[in-house]
């Protein structure tokens, strides 16, 4: 492929951040920790491997998410429980906290609602950093794993991708057919999962993820939320996914309530007008 002559000059310009995260409002972490101390568990629920459970959290509630029984990868869908149609915006909170989820990143809603959902408050591999493949922990640039995917690609049929588990959970959780629910499934925080992009091609790639039992990354809900949370049937992500080849393992949802961390105040909907130029 030729190159035109000041190809190197054009590559050596420096990036720019999009979104420098200083224009976001900083979160009270010690607040929100304060608060969780005098929390009560309220709930729990199990996504047992292969399948997905559901929860609902109050807005200032917390919910925790925790490995433990064996290194286990979760995809976690988020929606406003008033409204199914306001959900987890993994493409947006991508943009503006970066490829993984760390302390104090804020999971945001699609638009046109764009508002927090919720905060990450605790996280016990946020030692990992990025390892030497560039890969970090608890993504939001896979989406989830499904089954039309796996009909391209291999032309068979898995029923227990993150998709379908995630279907059925809410589903489940709000009587609607799976026709009904699965047009509400979205792109997924994948907790514990470790990914990134190959250096020399740019492809999605996962390996095993460091996450063992006790680890856990808890959130604390912005607004009223229903979750659903997916055991994938990768397992730790090491060797495939979409099959019942990998060791699979539960996951642990807990929810905590109380007394709200003093001033805090559920997230607004966006400010803008929609009026977009008319
Ligand atoms: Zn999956």
């Amino acid at each position: 492929m030729t190159q035109p002559p000041d190809a190197d000059e054009r590559r050596a310009v420096a990036p720019v951040v999009c979104y420098p995260p200083e224009t976001l409002d900083p979160p009270d972490l010690e607040g929100y920790l304060k608060a969780l101390s005098g929390y009560e568990k309220t709930g729990e629920v199990i996504a047992q491997p292969r399948d997905a459970a559901s929860f609902k959290v109050p807005a200032g509630g917390v919910f925790r998410i925790s490995s433990i029984e064996g290194p286990q990868v979760g995809d976690l869908n988020l929606w406003y429980a008033g409204d199914l149609n306001e959900r987890f915006f993994s493409g947006k909170t991508r943009a503006l906290h970066g490829t993984h989820m760390n302390l104090g990143d804020r999971l945001w809603s699609t638009l046109p609602y764009l508002r927090t959902m919720a905060t990450v408050i605790e996280d016990t591999l946020g030692w990992y950093g990025f390892d030497a493949f560039g890969g970090g922990v608890h993504d939001v640039i896979g989406t989830r794993c499904d089954p039309y995917t796996g009909r391209l690609l291999s032309g068979g049929d898995y029923h227990y991708c993150c998709h379908s588990n995630l279907t059925r959970a809410l589903a489940d959780a709000r009587g609607l057919s799976l026709a009904e629910a699965e047009v509400y499934v979205h792109d997924v925080l994948n907790v514990f999962m470790c990914t990134g992009f190959t250096r020399d091609t740019g492809q999605y790639f996962m390996k095993a993820s460091p996450v063992r039992p006790g680890d856990h990354i808890t959130f604390f809900a912005e607004i009223d939320l229903l979750g659903a949370l997916s055991a994938c049937p990768g397992g730790d992500c090491s060797t495939s996914h979409s099959s019942d080849e990998a060791a699979c393992y539960p996951l642990l949802v807990e929810v905590f309530e109380g007394d709200v961390p003093p001033g805090w105040k559920p997230s607004k909907l966006n400010a803008y007008d929609r009026s977009h130029g008319r």
